[in-house]
């Protein structure tokens, strides 16, 4: 660590990440005002709307049970070809590798609401959602899932990155072009793609904001985290935040039969189909409420 930074975090300043801000900004701008004036001067097509649930599945999915449950927490074994199908569909998030956001997520779980905790949740919810990612994090360490980095899966993912995220952005963008013209190419990049990935960003940061701040607390209150019902609906699963920081490694976030887990079904669907395996589960969890 250098004397710059370590004087920086005894000042309690931190330097800011510059790629990472303007990358967040310009998706953010795009998101918020070019996205709904494309609409309102043109229209969308019902395309575009299709292309942009369709790819807020997949590339939730990606997250939630790939870069999350599979990656971080290792809640189920699956076969190379279906690992790296979910890391690309995750890759489509704009969410960084595989083996950064599972890096920094093990962190969370073994630091939660303390200093070294990189979306801490005890400073705010601007913070906790995605102020945490305008400044460069001087507590990283690989120390909590070392497993990442002995994944050739995982490795492969981290290598090709910036094309599979490219790939995502030209898949919207082709399949509109493919319909009708460039203009159509356009439209359906603008909503499946800034759109979309601006929708599937925040969806993931409120589970660390929204989820350690506002909800029920039925399995503990050794942490901030909190069971929102509601954010489940929008993060397919994950809302259920106080069950998973108690039973980190269930590959189900909401244990009950009716609670709205969208991922735990696909993991669920695969071991079916013979394609994951070694599903954990906590049978303790369904007692506890
Ligand atoms: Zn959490
Ligand atoms: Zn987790």
């Amino acid at each position: 660590m250098s004397h710059h930074l370590n004087a920086a975090i005894e000042n309690g300043r931190r330097a800011w990440d510059i790629p990472t801000a303007v990358l967040f900004s310009l998706v953010t701008v795009a998101a918020l005002i070019g996205v709904p004036l494309f609409g309102y001067v043109y229209g969308y097509t019902r395309l575009d709307w299709t292309m942009s649930g369709i790819l807020y599945l997949i590339s939730g999915l990606g997250i939630t049970v790939g870069y999350h449950r599979m990656a971080s927490h290792r809640s189920f074994r699956c076969p190379d070809w279906v690992k790296a199908a979910l890391l690309v569909a995750g890759g489509w998030a704009l969410e960084n590798s595989a083996l950064k956001w599972g890096t920094d997520h093990a962190r969370h779980h073994a630091r939660v609401d303390q200093k070294e905790d990189p979306y801490n949740a005890t400073k705010g919810f601007w913070y906790s959602h995605c102020g945490w990612l305008f400044t460069k994090d001087p507590h990283k360490t690989e120390r909590f899932a070392p497993w990442l980095r002995e994944d050739r899966v995982v490795m492969w993912q981290h290598r090709w990155y910036i094309p599979i995220v490219l790939s995502g952005l030209a898949l919207p963008f082709v399949v509109g072009l493919s319909a009708g013209g460039v203009g159509d190419g356009l439209s359906c990049f603008l909503l499946a793609g800034v759109g979309r990935v601006f929708l599937v960003l925040n969806s993931t940061f409120c589970i660390n904001s929204i989820c350690h701040l506002w909800g029920r607390q039925p399995y503990g209150q050794a942490n901030t985290s909190r069971d929102s019902w509601w954010v489940s609906l929008i993060t397919l699963g994950e809302g259920y935040h106080n069950y998973h920081h108690t039973f980190q490694r269930d590959y189900r976030n909401g244990p009950l039969w009716y609670n709205f887990d969208p991922s735990k079904w696909l993991i669920y669907g695969l071991s079916r189909l013979g394609l994951a395996e070694g599903l954990v589960r906590f049978d303790s969890g369904d007692r506890a409420r």
